[in-house]
């Protein structure tokens, strides 16, 4: 009889295979005092661990063959340079001689101390960091109990992961970087999420994976499994019928896939001959590779908040230069947008002394973005100028956050004039032309869209914002997410009348939003005039291959209607047609 589990689909793909179990996790560690006399070898025994987890960490990155990509590799560098830090070298030892304790005990004590900082982070992203430190310290753990660790697999086990659909607590990005080498189909863990280290690979890889997954005692070695990575459904000992159907679409996903990688360097023109541009979104630094693999055009929006959270400090001018300069030597002459800093509301929003107290009633209408910005101008300042000396390095363009009146933005233009002056005065090279250009993600900003128009070199419409404040829909509030609807009315006439805005001003309008990177719009988007697209770089070969089958004259009477309709299904029945075409 077939068991069907469900979990949590973290990367797109249907795999058929065998089950593999691996490690089931850390055994329960358990605290013994050690006599006085025999502390130091207690100490010993630990440091020889990280010495030896270090190799570990060595010999799997030589094991990886060359062709590797940077990013798998970079991986087992973050967890070797984890194991050089002192909150995983010293503070164990520490723990050791102060409270005469076994290595292990100290080690879980650590551990628990490090989760419990994580945990308190507002960033879901950061917070799924833990898993790095949870990895590198579980190899170390593994030593001390004697476990098997995965990468030093025997080689006849090795060659039974090929095609297999490995089963695990949990796996380290390491170990997932050597899997794939070992033919692994697909895997399944019981812990992690989808913003975890081992996700992103598993997605980079494309390794149809799940996590979150309750295995229980359900499945056994060898059972016959189908993953579906997308669905996050995990069936064992499935049907003839079922392991038919499930080929079929595998069949057709790798059809698809290799369809859309044949996209990568075709135009982005409509079949009427328009062109459309296709910028990725990039939150880190990393985030780049991805972004040239799919064939973007350069870089519609660079997140920078990301480097100033979970952090003691403020990255300063140069830091902030040099990450910035990094960006632009992966980019390779591929222009780069930076938007300054948008902290405060769902984002962390306390980078400065001066702002720790502050609590905000409602803070996704409270001091965010370039408010807080303009607030704390020696933040901002640095920023200003490291953007700025950046244009001198490369194709940089500035993008202002949440803009939404004139007084604002008269006194954001007054600042970035000040510190060109100050930049020239410090003699430090910049483009004094660097375009600098708004996002429209306000209401009341795509209302005035053609006074930002007037002053701005360029405007890009933040939809994730501009549905939140045009709804009234928390973004972040599970309770209303049923309510986020880009295809309200509303939303779509306000974007309508930003895309107006900009061809009227010949100021050029992208979009940057969730939305712009969601191929059922894409038609839509583009019935309405806009032929500027910034998507999370996964996304960017769906849209370019949506962009290449549309044909906009044919739909511009549906979209007419469709922008006239104020009832919701009228507009889903005109989107399907639309798209039916
Ligand atoms: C947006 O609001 O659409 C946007 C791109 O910015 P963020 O998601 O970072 O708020
Ligand atoms: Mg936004």
């Amino acid at each position: 009889m077939s068991i069907s589990l469900s979990g949590i689909g973290v990367s797109r793909g249907i795999a058929v295979g065998h089950a593999h179990w691996l490690e089931r996790g850390v055994t329960e560690v358990l605290e013994a005092s050690i006599p006085e006399p025999f502390i130091e070898d207690e100490v010993a025994r630990f440091r020889r661990a990280v010495r030896l987890a270090r190799q570990q960490l060595k010999d799997i990155r030589h094991a990886i063959p060359e062709t590797t990509r940077a990013d798998i590799t970079d991986f087992i560098d973050t967890h070797l340079l984890m194991l050089e830090d002192s909150m995983l070298t010293l503070a164990p030892v520490e723990l050791i001689r102060e409270q005469r304790c076994n290595a292990e005990w100290a080690l879980k004590c650590q551990r628990d101390e490090l989760a419990a900082v994580f945990d308190e982070m507002d960033d879901p992203y950061l917070r799924t960091r833990k898993d790095d430190v949870d990895h590198v310290i579980n190899r170390i753990m593994r030593i001390l109990l004697r476990q098997e660790s995965i990468p030093e697999l025997p080689g006849n086990e090795a060659k039974s992961l090929r095609g297999a659909i490995v089963l695990a607590h949990d796996l380290t990005p390491a170990d997932t970087a050597l899997l794939q080498h070992q033919g692994v189909a697909g895997f399944v863990t019981e812990s992690g999420g989808p913003l975890s280290h081992t996700a992103i690979l598993a997605r980079s890889l494309g390794i149809p994976a799940m996590v979150g997954v309750h295995l229980g005692a359900a499945i056994h070695e060898g059972d016959t499994l189908i993953l579906d990575g997308e669905a996050g459904v995990l069936i064992a000992e499935p049907d003839e019928g079922l392991l038919k159907e499930y080929r079929r679409r595998q069949r057709q996903a790798q059809k698809r896939r290799t369809e859309l990688n044949r996209l990568k360097d075709l135009p982005s023109v409509t079949l009427d001959g328009i062109p459309v541009h296709l910028n990725a979104n990039i939150e880190l630094r990393e985030d780049v590779r991805a972004a040239r693999r799919a064939g973007a055009e350069g870089i519609g929006l660079y997140r920078t908040e990301f480097l100033f959270m979970n952090r003691d400090d403020i990255p300063d001018e140069e830091e902030q230069l040099r990450q910035y300069s990094a960006v632009i030597r992966s980019l390779k002459g591929m222009p780069l947008t930076i938007r300054t800093l948008d902290l405060g509301a769902d984002k962390d929003a306390a980078p400065c002394a001066e702002m720790q107290d502050h609590v905000a009633t409602n803070p996704a209408l409270g001091l965010r973005a370039i408010r807080l910005c303009l607030k704390y101008v020696d933040l901002f300042r640095p920023q200003l100028r490291a953007i700025l000396r950046a244009s001198a390095r490369g194709p940089v363009r500035m993008m202002i956050p949440m803009l939404s009146s004139g007084s604002e933005l008269a006194q954001l233009l007054d600042l970035i004039d000040e510190v060109r002056q100050e930049l020239a005065m410090d003699g430090l090279a910049f483009d004094p032309d660097m375009p600098v250009g708004g996002m429209i993600e306000v209401p009341a900003a795509a209302l005035v869209a053609s006074l930002f128009a007037r002053h701005l070199d360029f405007l890009s419409i933040g939809t994730n914002d501009l549905v939140q404040y045009t709804l009234a829909i928390d973004r972040v509030d599970d309770e209303v997410t049923y309510l986020y609807d880009p295809l309200h009315p509303a939303v779509l006439r306000l974007v309508k009348m930003v895309i107006d805005a900009g061809r009227s001003a010949q100021v050029p309008v992208s979009m940057c939003g969730e939305m712009a990177g969601d191929a059922r719009y894409t038609r839509l988007l583009l019935g309405m005039g806009l032929t500027d697209f910034s998507v999370p770089p996964n996304a960017l070969l769906e849209i370019k291959a949506a962009v290449r089958q549309a044909c906009v004259s044919d739909i511009d009477a549906l979209v007419r209607q469709l922008l006239a309709s104020d009832d919701t299904d009228h507009i889903a029945q005109l989107l399907n047609t639309i798209n039916e075409l």
